[in-house]
């Protein structure tokens, strides 16, 4: 072992198991990838104030887990926390709003940074795939990329999670239920920290997870029925569209998520089998976002889906996932002429496609075919001296244990026909 270690709340992706991560990545981003989304990357990095702006200064994530520093020029940073202030600020950067197709779709796959006290599907570093509409208010997109997450996960066999769907109003229904709300809350037995929480941002109480505030919570007025009437209409179109798309929901009212730029259509994906790390995704509608940050009106949806959590998911539901075979034909040289003549073969066995390792090193024969069987692969290609001089291979096929040889010529045809 090193003198190091990955730091606390953090940890490495490794053989066997990182090629789960890379299948979960695959199958989020097939359904966009096919759907009219195009991929976007940003820095790992932004300036505070993007974050402090449009995440929402009173959230968790602005006010407690964000890592923010100050670079050597005095300029204040932050690692991202989230994905969607910067897919926006980015779009808005190059100006994909004003090239007149609006929606712009974009998905995109990253690292995420926050200082959370870390447990099982928490962590300091974490990673999700996500995507965001940008320009355009239809109920059309908010469903369809309920159904593409549901797609997503449906891909992956998981069937033990739900969506939780709710609508948060606009800028007129929401200040009404928010007062209403507000005076319900300033009644009730509330420890300090809720208590300032009821003044800066009271929808953000109906999310306490503790049994004390929640039992006092009962009869709380619901924005349900202090929606306008073109929030309730183009709620009630999303649940249509989802109900006839055969995509499943519950309705949740007292679903409100963490961040402070959602408006209308809101929703987490929440798996049965995580325990309290329970949402593997989330995500909505911010018709505000733009303005927050210093763009122009542009109604836009998104979601981002945990990585890490859906890995756990699929766990929790003991599905094992396809993977690829990493190796198909493993090379193994008896002597120094035959290492030149596979590691040939090898080469022109990659150029073909075909998945290919080598025995390095020099080990003899016992210790190369371990290698090979340690690989997974299919067929070993075996060749000493003796061999060489009758101009051929032997290629063994790992499973039954025949061998047969083949003439050096013909081994890429040989192995296509074997592995087709
Ligand atoms: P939670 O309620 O669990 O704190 P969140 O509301 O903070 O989640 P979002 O900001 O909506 O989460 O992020 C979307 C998804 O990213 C989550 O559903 C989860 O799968 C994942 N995620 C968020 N924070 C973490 C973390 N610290 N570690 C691992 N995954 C995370
Ligand atoms: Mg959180």
């Amino acid at each position: 072992m090193s003198t190091f270690q990955a730091p606390k709340g953090t940890y490495d992706l490794i053989p066997p198991e990182s090629a789960k991560y890379l299948a979960v990545r695959e199958a989020i981003a097939a359904p966009l990838k096919n759907s009219g989304y195009g991929y976007i990357e940003t820095p790992g990095f932004e300036n505070v104030e993007l974050f402090s702006r449009g995440v929402g200064e009173s959230t968790d994530i602005v006010s407690k887990e964000m890592y923010a520093f100050e670079t050597k020029g005095g300029t204040k940073l932050a690692l991202r926390p989230e994905g969607t202030a910067s897919v926006l600020r980015a779009a808005l950067q190059a100006n994909l709003h004003k090239l007149g197709n609006l929606p712009v779709k974009l998905w995109y796959s990253g690292s995420y940074y926050r200082y959370e006290r870390p447990q099982k599907g928490r962590y300091r570093h974490f990673s999700q795939v996500g995507a965001e509409a940008i320009g355009t208010e239809d109920p059309a997109l908010d469903a369809e990329l309920i159904i593409l997450a549901d797609q997503a996960y449906r891909t992956l066999g998981l069937s033990q999670f739900r969506i939780l769907l709710n609508s948060l109003g606009d800028k007129e229904c929401r200040p009404v239920y928010r007062d209403a709300l507000q005076g319900f809350l300033r009644g009730l037995e509330l420890d300090e920290d809720t208590r300032r929480r009821v003044e800066i941002n009271p929808l953000r109480v109906l999310d306490d997870k503790r049994a004390v505030v929640q039992k006092q919570l009962v009869g709380a007025p619901l924005l349900r029925d202090y929606l306008c009437d073109a929030c309730k209409a183009y709620h009630e179109e999303v649940r249509e569209l989802l109900t006839a798309a055969g995509v499943a929901y519950q309705d949740d009212e007292k679903l409100v998520r963490g961040l402070d730029y959602y408006t209308r259509t809101t929703f987490e994906f929440v798996h049965d089998g995580l325990g309290s790390q329970s949402a593997v995704g989330g995500g909505g509608r911010y018709d505000g976002l733009s303005e927050m940050i210093g763009g122009p009106a542009l109604p836009s949806v998104g979601w981002a889906l945990g990585v890490d959590r859906t890995v756990l998911a699929l766990e929790a539901e003991g599905i094992e996932l396809e993977l690829p075979a990493t190796t198909s034909v493993f090379a193994v040289p008896l002597g120094e002429e035959a290492r030149r003549v596979l590691f040939g073969l090898v080469t022109e066995l990659r150029r073909a496609g075909v998945a290919t390792d080598f025995s390095y090193g020099g080990k003899g024969l016992k210790g190369a075919m371990k290698s090979a069987n340690r690989s997974g692969a299919r067929y070993a290609l075996v060749a000493g001296e003796r061999d060489l001089a009758e101009g051929v291979v032997q290629l063994k096929d790992m499973q039954s244990g025949e061998q047969s040889p083949v003439a050096l010529d013909a081994v890429l045809d040989a192995v296509r026909e074997r592995l087709a």
